[in-house]
């Protein structure tokens, strides 16, 4: 990969178009390197790009299921090829390890090609026949999806929007975030390549732009996956025209860990560790407060800081063996390390974890050595705030009544897991209120694109992933034949 900055464009009707300004990336590991530079879209950008995907929609919405898979699946296998180069970017970019942005990719065209292989079926019409004449029951697309997206899986949280929205017959203008622009873009261009002119269009940029795509009339639907506080904004936003919606947020998942977790398995133990810090802890559904029994919460500690001894090694994301990079930017740095530093000065024990592989990195690169933050209150912003970083506090419980309601009176209810004996861990997982539960593993790790993704509470409106994420994206329409056409319930 050339050490040159890239550019990227927006794509607006099928062209790639030269901005007025464009906004440099840096290497989070090397922040006075520039990998690229992304433009800065205008709110008049926008507007174009919604106009594109609004006139090619009249006739993009005609076309054959057959023809849109073909479309996809061309893409698909560009992509494939592309990986050695594109996750190199999305690293760089980025500030996860290599093996986590292929790990982006490998799961990107896992969903993509569910998408291709089920869209068929699930929006196949249904025709029932019955004593009151003939329904024909038909999944229709929507229309123009504005798709905004954040920065931590910049590819497989758009493609995850991409490939339903394309392949049920809508069109769409997807914004990136700009702390990780470039890779996406790439990716989005091979795309849309691969689509009519308009069908898929590309814009940057802040808010701005973000609230055109929310706000315009000519939007039908809006798939946002982000901060809950930006998702309030873009609900006000999009209810003067009440737009359709489907909304993946914030979380502040808890892993329960009960009484019968056997401590003495590592496997399980580096399945914990891993589900704290993957990504440097930049996930939505990353474990972000572990609440243990008392009655092994001693034995758990000491068995968890091998563990993670073990797996964590921070430093280049391109280093072989480093399994943590920087945390992608600077203010995100600032804002975990606000709340180690409360809970360090309300009187919590803080332990530094894993090794650093690249020490000369540290102080340059936005690096933070992951932390285990014991003695937190039950309500301390660390274990309460979703913190999106490396650090995680633990704390003890004594009753599983407890633990259930620690886990639910939080506002958030994306996902969480349950580690002990399996059935006893079901049990527990059916009190718990989230979108997924995962029994003796977290976060990706138990992550399946074959089913529904999504938070409860304020964690999201909607589900990605499964069918339900391909029916997001369609209408259902009734068309009613009856047979016998007086009206049945009208007094004479
Ligand atoms: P963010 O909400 O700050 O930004 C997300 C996107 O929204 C960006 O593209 C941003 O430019 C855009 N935006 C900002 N203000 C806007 C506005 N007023 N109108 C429209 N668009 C606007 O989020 P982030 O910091 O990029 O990402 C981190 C957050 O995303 C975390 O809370 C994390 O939990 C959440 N997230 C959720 C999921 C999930 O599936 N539930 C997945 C990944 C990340």
């Amino acid at each position: 990969m050339t050490n040159e900055p890239i550019k990227v464009h927006a794509i607006i009707n099928g062209e790639q178009v030269e901005a007025g300004k464009y906004a440099p990336r840096e290497n989070p590991t090397h922040p006075n390197e520039i990998v690229g530079y992304a433009p800065v879209n205008t709110k008049e950008e926008a507007i174009r790009a919604i106009e594109a995907a609004y006139d090619v929609f009249k006739q993009w919405k005609w076309s054959e299921v057959d023809d849109r898979v073909t479309r996809m699946q061309r893409a698909i296998q560009k992509i494939k090829e592309s990986i050695p180069e594109l996750s190199k970017l999305l690293s760089k970019e980025h500030g996860k390890a290599l093996y986590d942005a292929e790990g982006e990719f490998a799961v990107s065209l896992m969903w993509m090609e569910f998408a291709c292989n089920n869209v068929k079926d699930v929006i196949k019409p249904e025709i029932k026949e019955h004593e009151n004449g003939k329904t024909i029951i038909t999944s229709d697309p929507i229309g123009v999806v504005s798709a905004i997206t954040p920065w931590n899986y910049p590819i497989s949280l758009s493609t995850i929007k991409i490939a339903p929205a394309l392949l049920t017959g809508n069109t769409m203008v997807l914004k990136p975030s700009p702390f990780a622009p470039l890779a996406v873009s790439r990716v989005i261009e091979i795309i849309a390549n691969e689509f009519p002119p308009g069908v898929l269009n590309l814009v940057h940029g802040e808010a701005d732009v973000g609230v055109e795509l929310t706000s315009n009339p000519k939007v039908a639907k809006i798939a946002f996956t982000g901060g809950t506080k930006t998702a309030k904004s873009i609900m006000k936003a999009a209810s003067e025209t009440i737009k359709k919606m489907t909304l993946e947020l914030g979380g502040n998942d808890a892993a329960i860990v009960l009484e019968d977790f056997d401590v003495n398995d590592e496997r399980a133990m580096r399945r914990m560790v891993i589900s704290n810090f993957l990504t440097a802890g930049q996930i939505c559904m990353i474990a972000k407060r572990i609440y243990v029994h008392r009655s092994i919460f001693d034995a758990f500690i000491e068995k968890y800081i091998e563990a993670a001894n073990k797996w964590i090694r921070v430093g280049d994301p391109f280093h072989p063996d480093v399994t943590v990079g920087p945390v992608n930017n600077q203010n995100q740095v600032k804002y975990v390390q606000s709340l180690v530093n409360d809970a360090k000065s309300k009187g919590a024990e803080v332990i530094k974890l894993g090794k650093i592989l690249n020490p000369e990195l540290m102080d340059n690169g936005y690096f933070l050595q992951p932390t285990l933050v014991i003695g937190a209150d039950y309500h301390d912003p660390i274990v309460v705030e979703e913190q999106f970083g490396p650090t995680v506090p633990i704390l003890p419980f004594d009753e599983e009544e407890q633990v259930i309601q620690l886990h639910n009176e939080s506002i958030y209810g994306l996902t969480s897991s349950v580690w002990g004996e399996e059935e006893h861990a079901i049990t527990v997982a059916r009190r718990i209120e989230a979108g997924t539960t995962m029994i003796n593993t977290a976060a990706i790790q138990g992550l399946d694109v074959r089913f529904p993704f999504g938070g409860v509470k304020q964690s999201g409106v909607g589900r990605e992933y499964g069918e339900e994420g391909i029916k997001s994206y369609v209408e259902t329409h009734v068309i009613n034949v009856p047979k016998n056409l007086e009206l049945p319930y009208i007094p004479e």
